[in-house]
């Protein structure tokens, strides 16, 4: 569990994950499920419940960030604390809850960011790589094919880790959160991270 700032001052506190992962994370709190050659750290931030995704990898420590979405001060203690070596950061699509913290913690990390074409534009940074679908992001001995989803908007995308046969597997989409009124309506959509 995650021990938030009580209150908007800029008191220090770390950062507490809990390894005991049911796949639910309450507001502002982490939770790391461990598997062979990866860790996932799941953190729900903002006021809409958006989860940001910390996977590492357990040989290089080198760390993905999927959706800097919220709480860019817990955002950055979690990289720095768990997995500072922070090689990328990758936005699963435009909606304004799943960013409102890249451009914060890019810039507090240094970390270069990536998002596909067709939803770059409504970004706050301009992504340093662009993922159309079809490439394999490499993040130490970790690999993610990313997977273009069309649909929630038309830029969305999905990460699948490897390899297939005998690694470590995972995926993200987006969809976390959004508002309804983003998301026309629809029920909220969970990831597909448990
Ligand atoms: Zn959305």
């Amino acid at each position: 569990m995650l021990c938030a700032r009580p209150d908007s001052s800029n008191v220090a506190f770390m950062t507490v994950v809990d390894d005991t992962y049911t796949g639910h994370v309450e507001s502002q709190t982490a939770a790391r499920r461990t598997l062979p050659g990866v860790s996932i750290i799941k953190m729900s931030v903002g006021p809409m419940d958006n989860n940001a995704y910390l996977l590492t990898c357990a040989k290089t420590g080198e760390s993905l960030l999927i959706d800097a979405a919220n709480d860019p001060a817990l955002l950055v203690d979690l990289v720095a604390e768990q997995a500072p070596k922070l090689e990328l950061i990758v936005t699963t699509h435009q909606h304004m809850d799943h960013w409102l913290a890249l451009e914060a913690v890019a810039e507090s990390t240094g970390a270069p960011t990536a998002a596909h074409p067709l939803d770059a534009d409504a970004l706050p940074v301009k992504p340093a790589r662009l993922l159309a679908g079809g490439e394999v992001l490499e993040v130490g001995d970790l690999t993610f094919d990313v997977i273009h989803l069309r649909g929630h908007t038309p830029g969305s995308v999905a990460l699948h880790c490897g390899p297939p046969a005998s690694g470590p597997r995972c995926s993200c989409s987006p969809g976390t959160a959004c508002s309804p009124a983003v998301r026309g309506g629809r029920q909220r959509r969970r990831s597909s991270i448990h």
